[in-house]
């Protein structure tokens, strides 16, 4: 999985307005750190996380295809 390039300039994922990369709220809608990408968003733990429900997700799929034979 490859990252995708970050904008220019950020725009806030909730409202879409565009944001400073640094700043710490949405000025429109009030998100903390709408211009925060991947890690930064979910922190080390949350991509774990995710890490995580991604295997679980592969291992039911792996299981149902298996069971489907
Ligand atoms: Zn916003």
């Amino acid at each position: 999985m490859t990252a995708a390039p970050q904008p220019a300039t950020p725009i806030c994922a909730v409202c879409g307005t565009a944001v400073a990369a640094d700043a710490d709220k949405c000025p429109s809608c009030g998100l903390t750190k709408p211009g925060a990408r991947g890690s930064q968003v979910l922190g080390r733990q949350g991509l774990w996380l995710l890490a995580a429900m991604f295997l679980v997700v592969y291992l039911v799929v792996l299981g149902i295809v298996a069971l489907a034979r």
